[in-house]
C-alpha cells in the first residue's frame, strides 16, 4: 500500500457534521475517530492547490484523481457530448464521469479522441472513470468492463466502479446480491492486475457494503462515489471512507439542479458574490471531496468549475452543513442486501 503524507486540503472546512460523530471500524463496532486503526492510507492524504482546476485528491493507487470532473448522465447526442467536453476542456476540466448505464461511453471516447490534440492534450491529461452497470453485475462482469474499455476506445480506464451494490433483475432483498457483487470485484481486480482499469472503486455503497467489501478484497477499493450535498451529509459512510483510505467522491452535488433555489445556498452566495452553483461545490471541495457536477450547458460548464479562487467561511460552511436532513434526489441503495 503506498503511503504518501501530502498537506491537507487548504481551508479544511470544520462542518460541524463531520465532526464529533461516531466512526466504525471494519466489523461495524464503534471507534474513536483518534484511535482508528489506519489499515490503509489516510483519506486527509490530499492535495489541493486551491488556484486552478487541476486541484486533486490523492487515490490510494498513487495516483492522483481531478477534485472537479464533469458529469455526464443525461448527455446522450453525440453533439451535445462533443460540445460539452469541448467547453470543459477550455474551462479546465480534466476529468469526466461516464457509465455503461448512461450510454455515452463511446461518444465520450470519440469526442476526447477528436479534443484533446486540439486543446494540446494526451490522453494521459484526463481522468476518465466509467462504470459497470446492474446488469452486467457477478458472472457477466468481466464481458461488461470489456464493453466499457471497447466502447471508450481510450486504452485504459483511469476508474472504473461497480455502479450499484445490486443486480439488476433481481430484488433488492436477494441474497445472491452479495455474491454477485463479490463476483464482479474480483474480475475488476483481475482487469486492475492487467492494467486496464487504473483504479477500481464502487458507487451507492452502504457503510454494510463497504464493510463486507473490504472484509473480502484482495485490491481495496479507491473510490466510493455517492450522491452528496448539503442536504445529505454521509456522516458515517465519510467515517468508513476515512478508516480505510477510501477517496470518498460526490455526485448530484446541485441536488440535480434543484438545489440551487434552495434559501440558504441562495444567502451565502450573494453574500460571496458567487452563484449557487459555485457555493455547494465549493461546500464540497473545500471538504476535500470530488464533484462531478452534470451541465450539457457551455456557459454554466464554465461557471461550475470557477472553484478554487474563493473560499467559504467556516460559518457559511456550517451554515450549509447544518442543512442535512438525509434527502435523497437519487435512488437509495439501503435495502439492497
Ligand atoms: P447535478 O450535477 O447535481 O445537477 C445537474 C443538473 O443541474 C442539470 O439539470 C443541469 O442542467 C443543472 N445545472 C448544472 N449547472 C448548473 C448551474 N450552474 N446552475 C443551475 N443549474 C445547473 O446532478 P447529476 O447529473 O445527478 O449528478 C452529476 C453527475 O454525477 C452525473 O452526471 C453523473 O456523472 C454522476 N452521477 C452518478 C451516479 C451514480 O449512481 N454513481 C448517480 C447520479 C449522478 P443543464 O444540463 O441544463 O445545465
Amino acid at each position: 500500500m503506498t503511503t504518501v503524507s501530502l498537506p491537507r486540503v487548504a481551508g479544511r472546512s470544520s462542518c460541524k457534521h463531520s465532526s464529533g460523530q461516531q466512526s466504525y471500524n471494519v466489523l461495524g463496532r464503534p471507534t474513536s475517530p483518534n484511535r482508528v486503526q489506519r489499515k490503509y492510507k489516510c483519506l486527509s492524504d490530499q492535495m489541493s492547490s486551491s488556484s486552478s482546476t487541476t486541484s486533486a485528491v490523492l487515490l490510494n493507487t498513487g495516483v492522483q484523481m481531478p477534485l472537479l470532473g464533469l458529469g455526464t448522465y443525461k448527455l446522450v447526442a453525440s453533439e451535445d457530448v462533443y460540445r460539452a467536453v469541448d467547453a470543459a476542456l477550455v474551462a479546465g476540466y480534466r476529468a469526466f464521469d461516464s457509465a455503461a448505464v448512461y450510454r455515452n461511453e463511446a461518444d465520450l471516447g470519440q469526442a476526447l479522441k477528436q479534443l484533446l490534440p486540439k486543446h494540446g492534450l494526451t490522453r494521459e491529461d484526463v481522468f476518465i472513470t466509467s462504470k459497470l452497470g446492474p446488469e452486467d453485475q457477478g458472472e457477466r462482469a468481466m464481458e461488461g468492463a470489456l464493453r466499457s474499455l471497447a466502447q471508450l476506445d481510450l486504452g485504459y480506464i483511469d476508474l472504473y466502479l461497480i455502479h450499484w451494490p445490486g443486480t439488476q433483475g433481481l430484488v433488492v432483498a436477494d441474497q445472491r446480491n452479495p455474491g454477485n457483487r463479490a463476483q464482479s470485484w474480483v474480475m475488476l481486480e483481475e482487469l486492475h492486475a492487467q492494467g486496464k482499469l487504473k483504479a477500481i472503486g464502487v458507487s451507492n455503497y452502504t457503510p454494510a457494503h463497504m464493510r463486507e467489501l473490504i472484509q473480502s478484497c484482495k485490491v481495496p477499493p479507491a473510490v466510493l462515489q455517492v450522491e452528496f450535498h448539503p442536504r445529505l451529509c454521509q456522516t458515517e459512510l465519510r467515517s468508513v471512507c476515512e478508516e480505510y483510505g477510501v477517496c470518498f467522491q460526490a455526485y448530484s452535488s446541485l441536488g440535480k439542479g434543484e438545489l440551487v433555489t434552495d434559501p440558504v445556498v441562495m444567502e451565502v452566495a450573494k453574500h460571496c458574490e458567487r452563484t449557487p452553483a459555485q457555493v455547494l461545490l465549493r461546500w464540497a471541495v473545500q471538504q476535500g471531496v470530488p464533484v462531478l457536477p452534470k451541465s450539457s450547458n457551455p456557459d454554466r460548464i464554465k461557471d461550475n468549475a470557477r472553484l478554487f479562487d474563493f473560499t467559504l467561511s467556516d460559518t457559511d460552511m456550517d451554515r450549509l452543513s447544518a442543512l442535512d436532513c438525509g434527502h435523497k434526489y437519487c435512488r437509495d441503495s439501503s435495502e439492497v442486501a
